[in-house]
């Protein structure tokens, strides 16, 4: 059974009414929903203003794979509760990082670059993702590609270092393109998936529901978790 935490920010479904309209619950319940679908995944859910983000040891001593929504208050995550995300990470759990989470404090210090820097614009332009890992397990059921018929617009350079797999890269219509689906492993396996703008109906697209459940399953751990020593606190 893979042990799955699904983490959001949740304050633009609260402050922004066209938010809210798609997503009444948060963005996280609608990715719990369809992940619990799943009978080899339990699913729970943490967001920003519970109790240490809702990432507690409890919580995070039993999470497989964590999500992560994050967008405009990337600084209020402490860092205290970054350091422990990192470190199980680095001691094998899966990491997912959801469109504006390239900006996410974990994700940057698990790659150890300026992932926040990259082109964007927001015209609700489509976008298609192809497929540049064909036979690769986080895009199994899909085509040469799909579209995302609405979602803001991302493009290089993305400050990322080289992924370890590309996965998907995106086209747009004003010319951009953008490497939106990228592996990593810093000891457990980390993705970065791209689309999912707050504005429009993504995480309810079948495609998208398709990748990030296969990407549940592919960074899912393949070994116990063993919490290391955390040399840097001595
Ligand atoms: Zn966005």
């Amino acid at each position: 059974m893979i042990r799955v935490t699904v983490w959001n920010e949740f304050r633009h479904e609260q402050e922004m009414p066209e938010v809210k309209a798609i997503y009444p619950n948060g963005i996280h319940a609608a990715i719990a929903e369809f992940l619990s679908k799943n009978e080899d995944m339990t699913v729970r859910t943490a967001t920003l203003d519970e109790p240490e983000h809702g990432l507690t040891d409890e919580v995070l001593n039993n999470t497989d794979v964590l999500l992560w929504w994050g967008h405009a208050h990337h600084n209020e995550v402490s860092d205290e509760v970054v350091r422990k995300v990192c470190q199980r990470v680095n001691d094998g759990m899966g990491f997912i990082a959801l469109h504006s989470a390239h900006a996410s404090k974990p994700f940057s210090r698990l790659l150890g670059t300026r992932t926040d820097m990259l082109r964007w614009r927001e015209d609700g332009d489509m976008q298609r993702l192809w497929i540049t890992s064909p036979g690769h397990p986080i895009v199994k059921g899909l085509g040469d590609y799909f579209e995302v018929p609405h979602d803001e617009t991302y493009g290089e350079q993305f400050f990322i270092p080289q992924p370890d797999n590309l996965v998907f890269i995106s086209w747009h219509p004003g010319g951009e393109v953008f490497r939106s689906g990228c592996c990593f492993v810093r000891g457990g396996r980390i993705f970065y998936f791209q689309p999912g703008h707050e504005t429009f109906p993504i995480y309810y697209q079948p495609e998208i529901q398709t990748v990030i459940t296969n990407a549940v399953r592919w960074a899912a751990p393949t070994y116990p978790i063993v919490q290391t020593k955390d040399y840097s606190t001595g």
